[in-house]
């Protein structure tokens, strides 16, 4: 599994980071974990093609989360003409809050006649959806945004990546994340905790607790990105939007 960090910034554009989205690749598929706003430039700078991405799967309705799908399908119905399905799971009410803010940006823009199959799939906690070889089990987490915050957990070709979402520390995260091969976990500030989302100095604390073989910080805000460098454990590494992990 071939994991590509098209996005690893905040909601405020802090260090000048894009907006959160991970891009994998397995044999024989591709999707992307989250899409902010910025996720097609992102993919555009990296060479990634959205074509060749089957399903989205989005972790809460925040606009620098979700509201990349926007783009997304303006893109695939004027740009690629995109004719194979697409598959969005996401929070209750996800196909309403993307069309609303679809309707908002570009009026008109979802009355259009796709050429596509575009599925949304909405989470219920705890229980797993298959959505091809790909499985993704959501885990409520803490983190006010409308609908239900969910940390996922995505297994495919016998390798696991979990992602905690943004969400203040609940134990919760540990189901999602233990024995994962790769865990990726908001860390918006170092030791300054701010509600409703983590710190390095917690992360820190449960690092073993949630058992994953590595975790890759992501979502700093300024305090965290000035400190990344206290960072030390072997097993952590800090995401930079166009680094590629291999899992
Ligand atoms: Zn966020
Ligand atoms: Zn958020």
């Amino acid at each position: 599994m071939k994991l590509t960090v098209v996005g690893s910034g905040d909601a405020f554009g802090s260090g000048g980071r894009l907006q959160t989205c991970f891009h994998v690749a397995t044999a024989g598929e591709e999707f992307l974990i989250d899409c902010g706003a910025t996720s097609l430039i992102g993919m555009q700078r990296l060479g990634l093609d959205p074509q060749r991405v089957s399903s989205i799967f989005i972790s809460h309705l925040h606009g620098d989360h979700f509201s990349g799908l926007v783009w997304w399908m303006i893109h695939s119905h004027h740009v690629t003409r995109r004719t194979h399905p697409l598959t969005i799971t996401g929070p209750a009410g996800i196909e309403e809050r993307f069309v609303t803010a679809a309707e908002a940006l570009f009026p008109g823009s979802t009355k259009v006649e796709r050429r596509f199959e575009l599925r949304f799939i909405e989470y219920m906690q705890g229980e797993a959806i298959d959505v091809g070889p790909i499985r993704v089990t959501p885990y409520e987490v803490r983190h006010p945004s409308g609908a239900p915050p969910y940390a996922l957990r995505i297994e495919t070709g016998g390798k696991i990546v979990s992602f905690s979402g943004d969400t203040e520390w609940v134990d919760s995260l540990i189901t999602a994340a233990n024995g994962a091969d790769l865990f990726i976990a908001e860390c918006f500030g170092f030791n300054e905790p701010r509600g409703y989302h983590m710190t390095w100095r917690e992360i820190e604390h449960h690092l073993d607790q949630l058992g994953a073989k590595r975790v890759m910080l992501t979502h700093m805000g300024t305090e965290m990105l000035a400190k990344c460098s206290e960072v030390r454990d072997p097993r952590v590494l800090v995401a930079e939007d166009g680094m590629i992990v291999d899992v």
